[in-house]
């Protein structure tokens, strides 16, 4: 999967509309200190569904809306678009899709996927199938390598498993065995109405 452009409006310190182009091969973010490097690959982050505020570097998720400034007011929304090129895989033809998430304040985030609403789940398999998302060990922020060689077997595991793209088959085993469990009583209650009426 390739990010080839990035839009966004309100998120941390690009209260203006931004859109970043990226183009096949190497590309590299240079400013000075506080320009909002870090904000951009945590822009990347949130649009892939990240949930933890803390892995954003704020103590709430509304914290990534512009905060406003001395002479700006703040923002009440804040918005990421991300459009991408996705390899064909088992799962789905290759192609382009546009990913955004948008937050308000009091209203909480909410995803589309080339213009439709979807779930928070559905933005995340699409990455989890890719091998990348909000967790992948492809996005390496400040503090991480630390983080890798001090992590539990379990958490490495998982590191692993993202890296493989076989973290999104968690997320649909869950949902099979909570629908064969659901069938599964649906069954025992029909066997108790067949028996009631003997
Ligand atoms: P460095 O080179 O020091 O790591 P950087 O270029 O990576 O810096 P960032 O850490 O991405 O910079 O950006 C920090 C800036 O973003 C700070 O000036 C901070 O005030 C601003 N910022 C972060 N969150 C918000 C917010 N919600 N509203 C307004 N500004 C914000």
């Amino acid at each position: 999967m390739q990010i080839r452009r990035l839009k966004l409006s309100g998120f941390k310190s690009f209260v203006e509309p931004a859109e970043l182009r990226i183009e096949p091969g190497l590309t590299g973010v240079v400013g000075p200190n506080g320009c909002g490097k870090s904000n951009l690959l945590e822009a990347i982050r949130w649009v892939m569904g990240e949930a933890s505020p803390k892995s954003l570097r704020g103590g709430g998720m509304e914290d990534v809306i512009f905060a406003g400034t001395a002479t700006r007011a703040p923002r009440d929304f804040a918005e990421v678009s991300m459009l991408v090129e996705r390899a064909p895989s088992d799962n789905q033809p290759g192609g382009e899709s546009e990913v955004t998430r948008r937050i308000e304040r009091g209203a909480g985030s909410a995803y589309r996927l080339d213009g439709k609403d979807v779930r928070a789940k559905d933005v995340s398999l699409l990455f989890a199938d890719a091998a990348t998302g909000a967790h992948s060990p492809a996005l390496v922020s400040q503090g991480r390598i630390g983080a890798i060689i001090a992590a539990k077997p379990t958490e490495r595991r998982q590191m692993l498993e993202e890296a493989a793209g076989i973290s999104g088959l968690h997320v649909r085993r869950k949902d099979a065995e909570q629908k064969l469990r659901a069938t599964e009583a649906n069954l025992q209650r029909l066997d108790e109405l067949l028996s009631d009426q003997d």
